[in-house]
C-alpha cells in the first residue's frame, strides 16, 4: 500500500466538515498530493446523509479552464506544470507557491472561513501563510514521531512548524497568555526563552516566576509557585546547558491535583482554560528519547528543529505539537498573523533530516557516553553532566526519560542511550575555571567552536559568554551554570577522534590563551 504524506495528513485531519458542507475530493484518500483525475468529474453538490456534500473539481479540470497562452508576455507569466508522473518521485516535492488555484468562488469562500484550522483538509490549500504542502508533510511526520497519530492513545494531535525554535516557543506562549496572567519558568532555560519572558511577557503585563525545575523536588517547586492566574507551567528538559532533568509525570500530577483535569472542548478560547498549559521544550531529547505527549498532564511539546530533528546545521525550524484543539487553533492563529509557517525549502530539509533521526540519535548517544566517561576521569575537569553517568544528579530519572526510539514491543532498556549533549565544568577557582574553559574551546581542532547543537558535526561553546550570556550571572549560578562550564554537542565522527581532540585541548588548558573579557 502506498502511504503518501498527503494521505497521512488527511487521515490526521480531525474533520473534513466545513460549516454545513462535507468536502469530498475527487481523488482517493490514499492518493498522492497532486492527482490528475478525469475531467468528467465536475463539481457538483449532492445530498449525502442529509448533508450537502461538495465534490471538489479535479486538478485537471481546474487547469484545463485556462487558455493556452499565445503572447510572449502571458507565456512568461503563466504556470507550466510537469506532466503526470512527477508524484512518483521517491523524494517528496517542494512546493514554493504562496497561493493556490481555486475551484470556483464558493471554494475560495469556504477556505477563508476556516483559515485558523491548523491543517488543510480535502478542501485544499488557499494561501501559504495559512498552510502549505511541504510544511504540512514535515509537520505530519513530526506529529507521528510525537505519537499523536495513534488513536488508541487519545485525541489525535497535530504539529505546527515554524521558522525557528524561538518562533515555536513564542507562538505557543502567545497562544495562551494574556495581560494579567502568570507563567512559571525554570531558572535554566534557553537564553532566548528567558529573554522573551523578561523583555516581552513582563512588558505585556504577564507575571513571571522562576523556579528550580530539576530533579525530584522539581514538581513541588512548581506547586509552590502556583497562583490563581497561572496560565503556563513551562519546562525545558533536559535543560540547556545544565542537562538537569524534570520529572514531567510529577509536574503533570501536581498541576492536575491543584487545578483539576483540563477541559479542552473544541472551539473554546485557550486563554479561558482554568488549568494552566503544561509546555515542554524537549529539544535536547527529541521524540526519539522523549514523547512527552504520552505523559498525563503534558499539553504541548516544543522543539527547536534546528537541532537534532533537522540534524545537519543547515536550517532554522521549530515545532509545536499538541492534542488540544483549542490550543492548536490559538497557536495556528498566532502563526498565521505573526510568526509564519516554516518555509518550503526548510520544510523539505527538515523532513529529509527526520528520515535519519533514529540512527543519528543512537550514534550521538554512543559517542557521547564514551566522551563523558573520559571527561569524568580527567584531572582538569571538576564535574561532568551527562544523564547516562551514575554521577548525574537526576540519574534516577534518566532511564525513564531517555526511551531511545523504543516501541511498545521492544524490551525495556533495549538500545539505551542518553543523547548527544555533554556539559562539563573545568576545575579551578574563580577566573581560573573561566580561563581554562575558554582555552579548551579555542584549542579544539576536530570539534568546531560554534553555538547551536544537534548536527552531524561536533560543536563546542561556552554558555556563560555565549548562548546564556543574557541571563544575569546570579541567576545563571542559581540555575547551576558557572563560568567554567563548557557545552559539547557530540556529533557522528569517530569517537576516538573526538576523545583525542578533547584530551589534547584539556592538556593545553593552562597555556597562554584567549582574552578573558566576557
Ligand atoms: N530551545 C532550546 C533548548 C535551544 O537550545 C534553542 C537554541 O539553541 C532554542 C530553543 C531556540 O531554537 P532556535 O535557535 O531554532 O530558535
Amino acid at each position: 500500500m502506498k502511504f503518501s504524506v498527503a494521505a497521512i495528513a488527511l487521515a490526521l485531519s480531525a474533520t473534513t466538515t466545513v460549516s454545513a458542507f462535507s468536502v469530498k475530493s475527487t481523488s482517493s484518500r490514499l492518493a498522492p498530493l497532486r492527482v490528475a483525475t478525469s475531467s468528467e468529474e465536475a463539481t457538483n453538490v449532492a445530498e449525502d446523509d442529509g448533508e450537502k456534500a461538495v465534490v471538489r473539481k479535479s486538478d485537471e479540470e481546474v487547469f484545463a479552464k485556462h487558455k493556452r497562452p499565445t503572447s510572449f508576455a502571458t507565456k512568461c507569466a503563466s504556470l507550466y506544470h510537469p506532466n503526470p508522473g512527477a508524484e512518483r518521485g521517491l523524494a517528496p516535492p517542494v512546493y514554493f507557491g504562496s497561493t493556490f488555484l481555486l475551484d470556483d468562488a464558493a471554494h475560495g469562500a469556504r477556505l477563508h472561513e476556516k483559515r485558523e484550522a491548523p491543517y488543510t483538509d480535502d478542501d485544499g490549500f488557499v494561501y501559504s501563510r495559512w498552510g502549505a504542502p511541504t510544511n504540512e508533510a514535515a509537520a505530519v511526520q513530526i506529529a507521528a514521531l510525537e505519537g499523536v497519530d495513534d488513536p488508541r492513545k487519545g485525541a489525535l494531535g497535530k504539529c505546527l512548524l515554524f521558522n525557528s525554535g524561538m518562533s515555536a516557543i513564542t507562538s505557543a506562549l502567545m497562544a495562551v497568555l494574556r495581560s494579567g496572567d502568570h507563567a512559571i519558568f525554570p531558572y535554566t532555560v534557553y537564553g532566548g526563552t528567558h529573554e522573551f519572558a523578561e523583555n516581552f511577557c513582563k512588558e505585556w503585563g504577564i507575571e513571571v516566576t522562576y523556579i528550580d525545575a530539576s530533579g525530584v523536588d522539581g514538581p513541588e517547586n512548581y506547586k509552590k509557585a502556583f497562583k490563581e492566574n497561572t496560565k503556563v507551567v513551562y519546562t525545558e528538559t533536559p535543560a540547556n546547558p545544565t542537562m538537569r532533568l524534570t520529572d514531567l509525570a510529577g509536574v503533570g500530577r501536581v498541576v492536575d491535583e491543584h487545578y483539576g483535569v483540563a477541559d479542552d472542548t473544541p472551539g473554546t478560547d485557550p486563554n479561558a482554560r482554568k488549568r494552566p498549559w503544561v509546555m515542554v521544550d524537549g529539544t535536547f531529547a527529541t521524540p526519539y528519547h522523549q514523547r512527552v505527549l504520552d505523559i498525563p498532564g503534558v499539553d504541548v511539546s516544543i522543539h527547536s528543529a534546528t537541532k537534532y530533528m533537522g540534524g545537519h546545521s543547515d536550517i532554522l525550524a521549530g515545532s509545536v505539537t499538541s492534542r488540544s484543539e483549542p490550543f492548536l487553533h490559538g497557536c495556528a492563529k498566532v502563526q498565521k498573523l505573526i510568526t509564519v509557517p516554516l518555509n518550503p525549502m526548510d520544510s523539505f530539509l527538515l523532513a529529509r533530516g527526520l528520515r535519519t533521526l533514529d540512527v543519528r540519535m543512537q550514534r550521538h548517544g554512543e559517542n557521547a557516553i564514551k566522551i563523558a566517561r573520559m571527561l569524568e576521569e580527567h584531572p582538569d575537569v571538576e564535574s561532568v553532566f551527562y544523564p547516562g553517568l551514575d554521577s548525574h544528579p537526576d540519574r534516577q530519572l534518566s532511564d525513564g526519560i531517555f526511551t531511545s526510539g523504543r516501541d511498545e514491543d521492544d524490551e525495556e532498556g533495549f538500545n539505551q542511550t542518553y543523547g548527544g549533549m555533554v556539559t562539563f565544568i573545568m576545575a579551578g577557582e574563580g577566573d581560573v575555571a573561566l580561563q581554562r574553559a575558554r582555552n579548551v574551546c579555542e584549542h579544539l581542532q576536530v570539534i568546531n567552536l560554534a553555538v547551536s547543537l544537534g548536527g552531524v558535526e561536533s560543536l563546542v561553546e561556552h554558555p556563560a559568554s555565549m548562548t546564556h550570556g543574557m541571563i544575569p550571572r546570579e541567576q545563571r549560578l542559581a540555575g547551576g551554570l558557572p563560568d567554567g562550564l563548557i557545552r559539547l554537542s557530540v556529533g557522528l565522527e569517530k569517537a576516538k577522534d573526538l576523545i583525542d581532540d578533547l584530551k589534547d585541548a584539556l592538556d593545553r588548558c593552562d597555556e597562554e590563551g584567549c582574552d578573558l573579557d566576557i
